[in-house]
């Protein structure tokens, strides 16, 4: 007996016993199957609540989210980069709810019972489930950074979920003066998006070298080395000479105080930054309801099960996305997406009776580091006991000296754009 086919016997085992507890539960509704709440309409829980629909449109699926649209992270480097504008990264839910029939709660949920398997919400609703999804993404955590709290967001922006952080940012980089310095201060691991830093100084630096060429870029990471990393250094050197100065943990590049009353950054050992725009991407853990409905571990990311994602502190819920353990997988949209596919098809098959198929899943994450310039990272993963691995030989990286590189860098921007396009159209749109 694998270990896939035992897990899969207690999922079905714990789902039908959730079916007949949820007959007490607090919401009712039309006759269905079964039913599944969904928190969080972004790249995993609004796949997810898709899915679901699609795998088998006898189940009742409730989404909770609070917003009406959904801005996505992937494509706000482009913003600030002037590229693009916030309305080609903002999607509705219309085709959710209307064609695909999802039930859209425009509220927060704030408590899950996973006793009486209830969600409730801030506005005082509840809902009761069979399967309960949770992919919240992320929050900051404020007060990691010495004095980064939420005002100080205000003079120094994170930008690291996307809204009226990333037009803040902006508006900032469009109002500095030619000559001023722009410092990023990025994360340790893990953290939301690990080339997300990277691929937005390479859209920063983009803009200052049309608009503001005597300014510089201060990049002062947590970190010694980073993903894609020969790939996005190559193209600074060619694209950007002289304007990134790239600071690694090895060179105190670690800031550990922020002061936005007088614009500085203070380092680890001392050293103080004084810029003209500062976009402090602090340390991060799971949304909140993740944690507050005890999901989540002492570093405050939530373990699941390799298999099925269900969590490893309560039966019936299963935490995809940014907010989950997923070993080898990164923190992305492309791979939230992708466990969310393959969870609302074990859901469903699990309903239905079925044996779920040995869950495959895959990433990959384009960067530009120029408007013409992309590089790429793919992977497919597996789960096994230990959690979710790689496949070794399954991925790779774009080749730092490909034959034609112009014409190899060129292709891969068009794919970037390839892949927004299409997964955010498979997610939000028809
Ligand atoms: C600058 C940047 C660039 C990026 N570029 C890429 C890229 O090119 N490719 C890629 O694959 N990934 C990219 N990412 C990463 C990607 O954005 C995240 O990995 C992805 O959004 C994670 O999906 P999620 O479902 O976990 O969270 P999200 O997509 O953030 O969705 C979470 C949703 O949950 C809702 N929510 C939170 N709490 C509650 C609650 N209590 N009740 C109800 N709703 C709630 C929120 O409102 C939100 O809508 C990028 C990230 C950044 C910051």
């Amino acid at each position: 007996m694998t270990r896939i086919s035992i897990s899969r016997r207690g999922f079905t085992g714990s789902l039908l016993a959730a079916t007949a507890l949820s007959a007490c539960a607090v919401q009712s509704e039309a006759p269905a199957k079964a039913r599944v709440v969904v928190i969080g309409g972004g790249f995993g829980g609004a796949t997810a609540a898709k899915f679901l629909r699609l795998e088998d449109p006898g189940i009742s699926v409730t989404l909770i989210e609070p917003k009406s649209e959904f801005q996505t992270c992937p494509g706000s480097n482009y913003v600030l980069g002037g590229l693009k504008r916030m309305s080609d990264i903002t999607h509705t839910y219309a085709a959710m709810t209307g064609r695909h029939g999802v039930r859209h709660v425009r509220d927060m949920a704030v408590a899950v019972d996973p006793v009486t398997r209830t969600v409730r919400t801030a506005g005082g609703q509840s809902f009761g489930y069979d399967r309960l999804v949770v992919s919240p993404g992320i929050d900051i955590r404020w007060g990691a950074i010495n004095g980064y709290d939420e005002a100080a967001s205000l003079r120094m922006p994170h930008s690291w979920q996307a809204g009226p952080q990333t037009v803040l940012l902006r508006q900032q980089l469009e109002a500095m003066p030619d000559g001023g310095v722009v410092a990023l201060s990025i994360p340790a691991n893990p953290f939301r998006c690990p080339p997300g830093p990277y691929e937005r100084i390479s859209m920063i630096a983009n803009y200052l070298k049309t608009t503001k060429p005597r300014s510089k870029i201060l990049a002062l990471d947590s970190k010694d080395a980073f993903s894609k990393q020969p790939l996005f250094q190559d193209g600074w050197a060619a694209l950007y000479p002289g304007l990134i100065e790239w600071v690694p943990l090895g060179k105190d590049g670690k800031i550990v105080e922020v002061v936005p009353g007088e614009m500085t950054l203070v380092s680890e050992f001392g050293q103080k930054h004084k810029v003209a725009v500062a976009n402090v991407i602090p340390p991060q853990f799971a949304g909140k309801i993740a944690r507050d409905a005890g999901l989540a571990n002492e570093q405050g990311w939530c373990p699941v099960d390799p298999f099925t994602f269900e969590s490893q502190r309560h039966k019936a819920i299963h935490v995809i996305g940014d907010a989950s353990i997923a070993g080898a997988m990164p923190k992305s949209g492309f791979a939230a997406s992708s466990q969310a596919k393959f969870v609302a098809r074990a859901i469903a098959a699990s309903i239905n009776g079925q044996p779920a198929e040995a869950p495959v899943y895959a990433n990959t994450c384009y960067s530009l580091v120029g408007p013409d310039y992309g590089i790429s990272v793919a992977d497919i993963y597996r789960s096994t006991a230990q959690g979710i691995v790689a496949v070794q030989g399954a991925g790779g990286v774009s080749p730092r000296t490909p034959p034609d590189a112009p014409a190899h860098r060129h292709l891969e921007a068009v794919y970037t754009h390839g892949w927004y396009a299409s997964a955010t159209r498979e997610i939000w749109g028809s």
